[in-house]
């Protein structure tokens, strides 16, 4: 038989602080938005290791009544709720009552508390039990030190991040917090560093202190209201954007909120004018009707459910476009010039590490000669060739070898016995090497050797029974990818110098994104480093990558701030190496001479490669005699 237990108190408050004191950041919020209820203009809040082993907020605020002290720390303890009622028209931050119950309970916590009309007294308490408490000389106002966080609790020490990971959310949340609040002058600091400090002045100066000068010139203010709500702010011009959500910043009557139909409709707003992974910037306060929102959606209260979310929406979207609409007619009319989006660009060097040459210049010279090629045709039997005299037998060796080992274009057509009345045959494309022990037959290894090449596009090569046609751009550009991805993998990577560092600004989740992949970035051949505050310096850049674009491609790094997928150091830069070989790669029409044919062909038939391009086209299609024997009907 089981039996109901009541819990005690001290029980149901260490689990009732899973919800509120979920991290140091919670606790930091919790801590703040009792200052803001509390009517305080200047806010001071220290976090030392991540807030781990200590929090300090103190506040100018109205004060904690001396009998009020203990009372404050039982749970449903609040002074801003009396009667029901209060709750559907909630204008504090906090109202729970089990904010700092649920922290006492699993913390050590000091609290040092003046009002207007009582002298200083304190109170402290470990675990949630009053240790001491009594007078204690204190300026006007409320000073709450919360230490050694899960002391008692270990299983919950043990979900905590590295102090470094935790000082990171505190950080974006005190963004926010600022943010939401320009008219208090909130400054914070971390292990005794000054992360923010904001004047109370406005919203632009809040702005400012969050993102530094260079958002200022980008902004379009908004103000806009329709009787019932109203929207106030500022959006980032159709000319900035960000790689990531991290910098849109919604309230809700003045709350910060994490997600919400306002994001959705800012977004759709900047649609026309935005690329892919692209996120416009915006600080923006949404008025609506207390009761109209519900801001108890989620125990955090980051969530909000409107009553009317179409008609938000609406309002929102309306508001956004017209705003955007009269920055840009103001643009045209003032002929102001386009801004500078976000990163300051340092153009990499060109270098080029072509094996082949590029002879794009020769092909209109080329196609002038309507005349085909004789003399290379006749004469490119890989055994005459000079230079790879002796290299030459190991290369048809090679080459035949792996190219013996293809499919058929019939293998891959399903039906083999393909109407032979058809005037031209064309293969379905080889859609993976496909090695088998069967088809190893190299008899015909001896015979190889290349018989020409068609619209300086292909390489035409015969071995035994077979015809192969090679693609020499797809051909190569798989090589160099290849090249690429080995020597990132045999750590055999060089790095090149920028002319000019290039410095990425960012925010606290950036920053912190950055520090994570550091390693990776450097194994990728990047130099980069922490430059001062919120800031990176690249001075260097992988040399398999000589023409990356490092705007763009910090920026796609960033966006996958918001995946959950663990990244890998190639896939980081797969495209960009394909594309790096793809643009150093031979061209379809350019004409390779001799030597360069045979080189081409020796290094796909050298070692494992694959016979598709980075992209995945193939470049090998294999002819067997017996098709074509068929094509003329000397066979049925
Ligand atoms: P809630 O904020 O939901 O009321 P809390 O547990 O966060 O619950 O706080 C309990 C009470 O302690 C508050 O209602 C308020 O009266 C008092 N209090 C907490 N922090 C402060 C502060 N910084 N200044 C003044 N009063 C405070
Ligand atoms: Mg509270």
């Amino acid at each position: 038989m089981s039996k109901i237990n009541i819990l005690k108190p001290e029980i149901f408050n260490k689990i009732a602080a899973g919800e509120v004191v979920e991290k140091p950041a919670s606790i930091v919020k919790e801590l703040v938005e009792n200052s803001i209820d509390a009517g305080a203009t200047k806010i001071n809040i220290q976090v030392f290791d991540g807030g781990i082993s200590k929090i300090i907020v103190s506040d100018n605020g109205s004060g904690i009544l001396p009998e009020d002290l203990r009372p404050a720390f039982l749970p449903h303890a609040t002074s801003k709720i009396l009667t029901e009622n209060d709750l559907y028209n909630i204008a504090t931050l906090g109202f729970r009552g089990e904010a700092l119950a649920s922290i006492a309970s699993v913390s050590q916590v000091e609290v040092i508390s003046k009002t207007s009309e009582t002298n200083g007294h304190s109170i402290k308490l470990s675990g949630g039990e009053v240790v001491v408490e009594g007078e204690k000389g204190s300026p006007m106002g409320t000073y709450i030190c919360v230490e050694n966080l899960f002391f008692n609790t270990p299983a919950r020490q043990k979900f905590l991040k590295k102090p470094k990971k935790e000082e990171s959310d505190i950080t974006s949340l005190v963004s926010k917090l600022i943010l939401a609040n320009p008219r208090k002058a909130i400054k914070y600091t971390a292990d005794n560093k000054v992360i923010y400090s904001s004047t109370g002045q406005g919203l632009k100066e809040a702005i400012f202190a969050i993102y530094g000068s260079s958002v200022l010139d980008n902004l379009i203010p908004l103000e806009y209201e329709n009787g019932k709500y109203k929207i106030t702010g500022y959006i980032g011009k159709t000319s900035y954007f960000k790689p990531n959500r991290t910098y849109q910043t919604i309230m809700i009557n003045n709350r910060w909120v994490a997600d919400s139909i306002v994001n959705v409709a800012i977004s759709q707003s900047y649609e026309s004018y935005m690329m892919k992974h692209c996120f416009p910037f915006c600080v923006v306060n949404l008025t609506v009707p207390n009761d109209e929102v519900d801001v108890n959606v989620h125990p955090s209260k980051l969530e909000v459910r409107f009553q009317d979310a179409k008609a938000i929406f609406g309002f929102v979207y309306h508001a956004v476009t017209e705003a955007i609409y009269s920055d840009l007619t103001k643009k045209t009319t003032e002929e102001t010039e386009v801004k500078e989006p976000t990163f300051e660009l340092k153009r990499a060097p060109e270098t080029q590490n072509l094996n082949y040459q590029n002879k794009q210049e020769n092909t209109s010279e080329q196609s002038k000669s309507n005349e085909l090629n004789l003399d290379f045709i006749l004469n490119s039997p890989v055994e005459t060739n000079e230079l790879h005299d002796s290299a030459d037998s190991v290369l048809s060796e090679i080459i035949i070898e792996k190219f013996a080992s293809m499919p058929t274009s019939t293998n891959v057509e399903t039906n083999v016995d393909t109407d032979i009345s058809e005037p031209i045959y064309v293969p379905k494309p080889i859609q993976q090497q496909l090695i088998t022990k069967e088809n190893e037959n190299n008899n015909d290894m001896l015979s190889s050797q290349i018989i020409g090449k068609a619209f300086n596009t292909f390489v035409i090569m015969e071995s035994g029974d077979n015809l192969y046609f090679i693609d020499q751009h797809a051909a190569h550009e798989r090589l160099l990818f290849d090249k690429y991805v080995k020597q990132i993998k045999d750590k055999n990577i060089s790095c090149q110098p920028l002319l000019i560092p290039y410095t990425i600004n960012v925010n606290s989740a950036e920053e912190q994104f950055l520090l994570d992949n550091l390693e990776m970035l450097k194994s990728l051949g990047f130099e980069i480093y922490e430059f001062g505050n919120l800031s990176f310096r690249i001075t260097a850049i992988p040399s398999s990558l000589p023409n990356l674009n490092v705007e763009n491609f910090f920026k796609n790094f960033l966006s996958n701030l918001n995946n959950y997928k663990q990244l890998k150091n190639i896939d980081l830069i797969r495209d960009e190496l394909a594309e790096t070989a793809c643009k150093h790669a031979v061209k379809g029409g350019d004409d390779l001479d001799k030597e360069e044919l045979i080189k081409l062909v020796k290094d796909v038939g050298n070692g494992d490669v694959t016979l598709q391009c980075p992209h995945g086209r193939p470049f090998v299609v294999k002819f067997t005699r017996r098709e074509i024997d068929k094509w003329f009907r000397r066979i049925v």
